[in-house]
């Protein structure tokens, strides 16, 4: 208020003369006034904000709204969209080649050719329903419709579940290891759940190594915790996108320059469930080094 009492909008807003134009002014108040969706340069930042105004004898009543991060949703939500499409678009060509290439009968396919197609079939579906599973969550999260079953579980025994899945489609440049201390205690969890993130961790660990290396699962004791942390030496994440990709949709390269799809909800999910299991997930990464993801949980006491 002390900066900016008393003067005049166009001394007291940066670049306001610009904008004045295009805000529509009613003559009398309504409940439901005609807003414009401007921009303003705001101490450095890009604030886009809606404007109303209502007309009286002594002067205008301006309403600012502050809706830059509805916008920067709404940017995401759209990128959203496209990368969906095209991760349901790709699988689905992939599978309606193979079906269609298995029914010719004109093309005599040998046996060898026949176990590829439907190996292209199994694989391409896996990946459509993997898409389509995180879209179920994330909403299933944003309608708070997830149920924790928590109880007392081996971390170690979990780890190794999540390994041996892994393992059985792991790219032939791509080694994963598991690294487990003797005295990692039992954790307060759901092990469906703390097996998804895992998961997660690892499957993106080997999408973004495309030039192959090793991914790490390890298990550490802490104070009241254990700590599961997945590492590998791939492409890595930027500084400055590091504490964005949790965030629902958020994805490092969103126009695939780098040729790794994804729906940005993975992370959003990881952090959500791991959260609700009274946990903290975090990242540590150096661009074209590789990415350490790791979460800590609980101990089970008594
Ligand atoms: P996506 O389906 O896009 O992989 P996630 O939520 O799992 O969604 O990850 C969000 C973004 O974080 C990814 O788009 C990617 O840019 C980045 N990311 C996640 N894991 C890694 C990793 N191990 N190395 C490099 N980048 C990663």
């Amino acid at each position: 208020a002390e900066e900016v009492v008393g003067r005049h909008a166009a001394d007291a807003i940066p670049g306001w003369t610009a904008i004045e134009p295009s805000i529509p002014v009613a003559d009398t108040p309504t409940a439901s006034p005609e807003t414009e969706m401007l921009p303003l340069e705001l101490k450095g930042r890009e604030a886009w904000l809606s404007i109303a105004a209502v007309a009286f004898a002594e002067g205008t009543v301006y309403a600012f709204r502050d809706l830059t991060a509805d916008r920067a949703l709404e940017e995401l939500r759209s990128d959203f969209v496209s990368t969906v499409s095209h991760e349901l678009r790709t699988p689905l060509a992939a599978i309606y080649g193979a079906a269609l290439t298995l029914q010719r009968e004109d093309l005599p396919l040998d046996e060898a050719q026949r176990a590829n197609l439907l190996a292209v079939i199994a694989t391409e579906s896996d990946r459509l329903a993997r898409t389509v599973n995180d879209i179920l969550w994330a909403s299933r999260l944003d309608a708070e419709r997830i149920q924790l079953d928590v109880g007392t579980h081996d971390p170690r025994e979990l780890a190794r579940m999540v390994v041996e899945a892994a393992q059985v489609h792991l790219p032939e440049n791509v080694a994963l290891r598991f690294v487990c201390g003797d005295d990692v205690p039992p954790i307060l969890a759901d092990p469906d759940k703390v097996r998804q993130v895992l998961t997660n961790f690892v499957d993106n660990e080997v999408k973004y190594s495309p030039e192959g290396g090793t991914v790490e699962l390890s298990l550490e004791r802490r104070d009241h915790a254990v700590r599961f942390s997945v590492s590998d030496e791939g492409l890595g994440i930027p500084p400055s996108d590091q504490r964005r990709i949790f965030d629902k949709f958020y994805r490092v390269d969103p126009n695939l320059t780098r040729g790794v799809g994804g729906t940005g909800l993975g992370l959003y999910i990881s952090r959500e469930l791991v959260r609700r299991m009274n946990g903290t997930i975090w990242v540590e990464s150096r661009e074209s080094e590789g990415s350490q993801f790791s979460f800590e949980l609980p101990v089970a006491t008594g």
